[in-house]
């Protein structure tokens, strides 16, 4: 289900293990070289995200060869010869695939025949990639500009047998975005057999880790590039991809500076925040980030493949700094600046300006949001922490860097929420971002926010529970099925319901897991059996028992766990929650309950019988509301929806409006993706 919004309550430490997934700028080089080289390329770690998914497509596309072994990619290229020669590829928002595919399918186009579409999402088309063009067009490439000239999408073209000029050198702006040399560099190795191939680079090289990324995994395919200086690199004559067999992806620094300034934010108990999968010995230009977090205060250790941080110095230090080496991870300076002693200065940002979205205009725009002072020039920002802090929406322009950086708001010392708005934006580099990070963030229980349902059996709250969970994000507790699977291991080790001692200690025990919407009890799967008549009916007369109830309050509270909860039963409000910031008790007619639980039963292919099940609803509803302990009743301050006559998209649209109506956070027109 897509999230509108993620709210991630105010969080109070950071502690343990995160796992990163793979670099995306390595994961999409590898990709193309392993498809262009001969041969199969064994690909371990590979970053599972939409770019590069794009990436995959395409080679699909070009005829290149896919198979998934475990969590190993096989991928068996097209060793420099085309086999497809005409394909539309849509690519995203990818410009890590956008820019390095159009420059190999344009000379390859241009010396076996061919006529390939490239296209992407709104967005994509506002990046620029006309250096790119204008460096390829004197070669003899065949480039047609398919919209706005000079950015996507483009069509490249020519016929078998065409000869390219690259008797001379191929000039290239480097002061725009790095990838433009990057996808020469990937793609002119189809074309350096005969000679030489220089490049040149006008203009000062931006990015330039960035450039030694595809240095290194060139040299993996066998290609070794000479460099002088920043401005000439020559590809010898000779040149072809040689796959490796084995490559490994490493974790992505980038990815890996939301957890190195939540260390330095929030690992302040003792325990670090360790993070696994990139180290010192990174290849990414993005881990010299470790040292910009040091100046500001971080405590960072490390070694290869790992690193572990703590809180150093508190308030962090407010720095002034080139950020030119360091373009995306630098984001997560200008967040760590809400927390500096003064004003935080980075400088030489411009690439932000044609990155996902503009990044500067939209990084000082949400962080006055959350109440900074920012000031951002063409190429620089300045940030000085909000001396009032407010419960802010997020605007996250389909930015995964936006949402991952404003997450770290929720650290503010004034204990406000942060919404984070269309979360799911993420899914671009890190799609299990939001888990990882409330993985090692902790929140105090009483500041996670929880939704009671309760309600008579059968009334739905099921049902509408979960579909508010899935869409908040939340936690899903539906208590019932703590008395239904008490109720079964009674059942299962011959104890009778009325032994109140013998089922308390079984429930004190209950070795019952959730997964997935499936449940398991001792280790067998349950989720059918849970949902069956004669588990509601033990469930029924083992919660009326108080030492069971009793029993079963502490695991209940073990759910509130961040970023939220919706927990359904009884006594979720009444008992169990009552702090609770919306309560709903869900009723609907006996006769309507009766009819849904029969049509429910009759789907699942169970024999059903409308007036015997009307008549054991009303029973139970009868022990559940006069018993003596928790009996059902609405909380003093519960909001009653009687949903008779609603469809659940109507109980659960009520519902969230009422959440949204109880939330610090202004409504926001919702924009459409591109
Ligand atoms: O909601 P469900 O039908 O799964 O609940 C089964 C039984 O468990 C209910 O009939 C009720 O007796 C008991 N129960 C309870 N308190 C809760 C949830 C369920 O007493 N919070």
């Amino acid at each position: 289900m897509v999230k509108a919004f993620l709210d991630l309550p105010p969080l109070a430490g950071a502690s343990g293990t995160v796992r990163l997934p793979g670099s995306k700028s390595i994961s999409n080089r590898v990709l193309l070289l392993a498809g262009l080289a001969e041969g199969t390329t064994r690909v371990h770690d590979l970053l599972d995200s939409d770019d590069t998914r794009v990436m995959l497509d395409a080679l699909r596309a070009l005829g290149c060869t896919l198979q998934e072994q475990g969590r190993v990619l096989h991928v068996t290229g097209i060793g420099g010869q085309l086999r497809v020669h005409e394909a539309k590829l849509f690519l995203g928002n990818a410009g890590t695939a956008m820019r390095p595919l159009t420059a190999a399918l344009a000379v390859l186009a241009a010396t076996q025949g061919g006529v390939f579409e490239l296209s992407g999402v709104p967005r994509m088309h506002e990046r620029p990639i006309g250096d790119l063009v204008d460096a390829l067009r004197p070669l003899g490439c065949t480039i047609t500009d398919l919209g706005t000239p000079g950015y996507p999408p483009l069509r490249l073209s020519g016929q078998a047998g065409g000869r390219l000029a690259t008797g001379r050198a191929i000039r290239v702006r480097g002061d725009v975005s790095s990838q433009f040399l990057t996808a020469l560099l990937l793609a002119l190795p189809l074309v350096a057999q005969a000679a030489d191939v220089v490049i040149e680079v006008e203009g000062e090289l931006i990015s330039k880790p960035y450039i030694e990324i595809t240095l290194n995994l060139l040299a993996r395919f066998g290609i070794e590039v000479r460099r002088d200086a920043w401005r000439s690199f020559t590809l010898p004559a000779g040149s072809r991809y040689r796959t490796p067999g084995d490559i490994h992806v490493e974790g992505d620094a980038s990815s890996a500076s939301y957890f190195i300034a939540l260390g330095a934010i929030a690992a302040d108990g003792g325990a670090p925040v360790r993070i696994e999968g990139v180290g010192l010995d990174s290849i990414q230009g993005d881990i010299r980030f470790v040292e910009a977090a040091q100046a500001m205060g971080a405590d960072v250790r490390g070694g290869p493949g790992w690193l572990s941080v703590h809180r150093g110095r508190w308030p962090l230090q407010a720095l002034t700094l080139d950020c030119n080496h360091i373009p995306d991870a630098a984001m997560t300076l200008a967040v760590m600046a809400l927390y500096a002693d003064g004003t935080t200065r980075l400088t030489n940002i411009a690439s932000w300006r044609v990155k996902e979205t503009d990044r500067i205009a939209a990084m000082a725009a949400e962080l006055r949001r959350v109440g900074a002072t920012v000031t951002e020039g063409a190429d620089f920002i300045e940030v000085t922490p909000p001396v009032t802090w407010q419960a802010a929406a997020i605007r996250t322009y389909d930015d995964h860097r936006m949402a991952m950086c404003l997450s770290l708001a929720a650290f503010n010392p004034a204990g406000v929420p942060v919404r984070i708005l269309e979360p799911d934006c993420v899914a671009k580099t890190f799609p299990e971002y939001f888990d990882a990070l409330l993985g090692v963030a902790h929140a105090r229980p009483e500041s996670v926010p929880v939704i009671t349902v309760d309600g008579p059996t059968a009334s739905g709250k099921g049902t509408l529970a979960a579909e508010l969970a899935a869409a908040l994000g939340y936690h899903l507790l539906d208590s019932g099925a703590l008395y239904r699977a008490t109720g079964l291991a009674a059942l299962e080790d011959g104890v009778s319901p009325d032994d109140e001692a013998a089922v308390a200690r079984i429930a004190a025990t209950l070795d019952l897991r959730f997964d997935g919407g499936r449940t398991w009890l001792r280790g067998r799967e349950v989720t059918d059996t849970l949902r069956e008549e004669q588990a509601g009916m033990m469930a029924s007369r083992v919660s009326s028992l108080p030492a069971v109830r009793e029993a079963l309050h502490g695991l209940q509270l073990a759910f509130r766990r961040a970023p939220g909860l919706v927990a359904d039963g009884r006594d979720m409000g009444t008992v169990v929650f009552p702090d609770a910031e919306l309560k709903v008790f869900l009723t609907a007619s006996a006769g309507e309950r009766a009819a849904r639980r029969h049509k429910q039963l009759i789907s699942k292919g169970f024999p059903s019988n409308i007036d015997s099940l009307r008549a054991d609803l009303e029973a139970r509803d009868l022990r559940d509301s006069s018993r003596l302990v928790a009996p059902l009743k609405p909380a003093q301050d519960a909001l009653l929806l009687d949903n008779s006559a609603l469809s659940i998209e109507e109980s659960v649209e009520r519902v969230l409006a009422w959440w949204a109506a109880r939330r610090p956070f202004e409504a926001v027109e919702r924009h459409p993706k591109g």
